[in-house]
């Protein structure tokens, strides 16, 4: 099983990409996690990054696609994966398709969580005080929010018009929105 999860910022993703992934054996692989470790680890790549993800842009799609790809030869992988946060730009769906191509596999289905706006500016801004993430300051989570508008959005339409898009309501309860994820897969894919 092969399956992205998109979604504005603070729309959940993340606690959903886990969920699933471990519903169906499959591991859950967001590129936002694995460049906040390289944050924390002070790798060379941590370090070209860090201003970037500060301010709630984007890192480039050379440096994503390297980390992308490289995780997706890892072992755990060969049974599917689901991936968090990963395409966000046409550049990287264009990439993931060759990716993709080159081994002979292809998406199942695309689960777009969506959710109010203000409602995730608040549940970001609650999140920054728990978890201490730096960039969950409000300029910040407004400033991702545009850039995933401008950048992100796009891409909706693109799996939509291949017939691969399920949107799900990410607002109310983990436990409900998880509910209706797996429904809606199950409905597209069997169980
Ligand atoms: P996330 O945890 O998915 O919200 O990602 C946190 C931050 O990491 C984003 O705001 C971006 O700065 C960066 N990031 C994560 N995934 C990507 C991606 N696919 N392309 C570019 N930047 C990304």
């Amino acid at each position: 099983m092969r399956l992205l999860i998109m979604g504005p910022p603070g729309a959940g993703k993340g606690t959903q990409a886990a969920v699933i992934g471990e519903y169906y054996g499959i591991p859950a692989i967001s590129t936002g996690n694995i460049f906040r470790l390289a944050i924390t680890n002070r790798t060379d790549l941590g370090e070209r990054i860090k201003r970037i993800i500060a301010d709630g842009g984007y890192v480039p799609d050379s440096l994503t696609l390297k980390v992308v790809v490289q995780r997706l030869e890892e072992e755990d992988t060969k049974g599917g994966w689901l991936l968090d946060g990963f395409p966000r730009t046409l550049g990287q769906v264009k990439a993931l398709d060759k990716e993709l191509e080159a081994h002979g596999f292809t998406l199942d289905a695309v689960i777009s969580l969506t959710a109010d706006e203000e409602a995730i500016v608040r549940r970001m801004l609650k999140r920054a005080e728990i978890e201490g993430r730096p960039d969950d300051n409000e300029e910040t989570i407004r400033n991702r929010l545009e850039v995933y508008h401008e950048q992100t959005d796009p891409l909706l339409e693109v799996y939509r018009e291949r017939g691969l898009l399920l949107e799900v309501d990410g607002m109310g309860e983990v436990s409900e929105v998880t509910q209706r994820v797996l429904t809606a897969l199950a409905q597209r894919i069997g169980d």
